[in-house]
């Protein structure tokens, strides 16, 4: 019998995750059963989208309903395996429980290849789920062409530290959008940005006017609100707007009417291409899409930058720092030792 800590989802938030949101507790685990695997965490993923599960908006899958356990995306090491598809000793990716160890069935999981040059927590908090979603959302819903301008709003994120860098390897003029002085010096120092706006202090449609005088032909949107409303205010005529994150509204009920975007009207006299998109529909393509990405992070073409909590304990101040934009880069916790 093996014990574990594991968060449970005690109580819907009003607004912002709360202290009793969820709850850790530490129970026993039984023994993995017939075609049954028996995991060991190692890192969690920290994504946006956990917060939108605590909610009662409908979604794009199962939210998780007060008195389950918490779940997110995660690297595991199979440590007991009755499953001949998952040998014990093999790293695993996929949906489990926010917990040391789980049993999981193999149902979601994935094998995950170790790559020589990459550290695990590169290849993990990269190739999983923001690298995949920057390249998709750039490339195959923005489309842009050789010498664009491609405007990123959260782009000292996870996400769009990486679309700024692809858009850039594919010949684009690149705008980021973050919050504070630290953040747009990243990008243009660290993340290729050619440049940076600071939503915090900057007006955001003059400086986007100053920087792309004849517009923005791609629009790559991770916040919404204000900043939806900047990009479609200057977008050019027939231009793509990339909805891939709406962070700004995940901490409202579904009873809250959400505001905007008020240049909707855009949509029409600028002849815009708006189109929305969840990375879980091109799980298919993933081994293509990893192979791009770690080829260009082995060539150094990609920067990227990990902020790591340690310890399960700290998963819930983690996930809050994707709110407060107190995290610098892809955020993961370390539950336990790479081996
Ligand atoms: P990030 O690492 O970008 O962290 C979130 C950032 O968002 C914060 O650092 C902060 O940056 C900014 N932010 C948070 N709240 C606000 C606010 N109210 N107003 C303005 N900025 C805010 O997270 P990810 O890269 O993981 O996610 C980015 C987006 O991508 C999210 O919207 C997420 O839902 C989306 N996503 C979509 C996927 C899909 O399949 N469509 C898959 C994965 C992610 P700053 O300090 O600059 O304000």
């Amino acid at each position: 019998m093996t014990h574990t800590r594991r968060w449970y989802f005690n109580r819907r938030p009003a607004k912002d995750i709360e202290a009793d949101t969820l709850l850790l507790r530490e129970e026993a685990l039984p023994p993995a059963g017939a075609g049954q695997l028996l995991l060991r965490t190692i890192y969690l993923s920290m994504d946006a989208t956990n917060r939108l599960w605590l909610g009662d908006w409908d979604l794009y899958m199962e939210p998780v309903r007060p008195g389950e356990a918490m779940k997110g995306f995660a690297l595991c090491e199979v440590i007991e395996s009755h499953n001949a598809a998952f040998p014990a000793g093999s790293l695993v990716a996929g949906l489990v429980p926010w917990s040391d160890y789980s049993l999981s069935d193999g149902s979601g999981l994935s094998l995950v290849p170790r790559i020589a040059g990459l550290k695990l927590a590169e290849a993990f908090g990269v190739l999983a789920i923001a690298g995949p979603t920057a390249l998709v959302g750039l490339m195959e819903i923005g489309r842009p062409k050789a010498g664009d301008t491609v405007v990123v709003t959260a782009a000292a994120g996870a996400v769009g530290m990486l679309v700024g860098q692809i858009a850039r390897i594919h010949g684009c003029r690149t705008i980021g959008i973050a919050g504070g002085p630290d953040k747009c010096r990243m990008l243009t120092e660290s993340f290729g940005y050619d440049h940076a706006i600071d939503y915090k202090r900057d007006d955001v449609v003059a400086r986007l006017r100053e920087l792309a005088p004849d517009g923005v032909d791609v629009h790559f949107e991770n916040v919404g609100g204000d900043m939806l409303d900047a990009g479609l205010t200057v977008m050019k005529n027939f231009g793509a707007v990339v909805i891939c994150g709406l962070i700004s509204t995940y901490n409202s009920a579904a009873g809250d009417r959400i505001p905007g975007p008020y240049m909707f009207r855009n949509l029409i006299m600028r002849r815009l291409r708006v189109e929305g998109f969840v990375i879980l529909d091109y799980l298919d393509r993933y081994p293509q899409y990893q192979a791009q990405l770690a080829g260009w992070m082995l060539e150094g073409r990609l920067n990227y930058r990990l902020d790591i909590t340690e310890g399960l304990e700290n998963a819930v101040d983690a996930l809050k720092m994707l709110y407060t934009g107190a995290n610098n880069g892809k955020v993961l916790v370390r539950i336990g030792p790479e081996s």
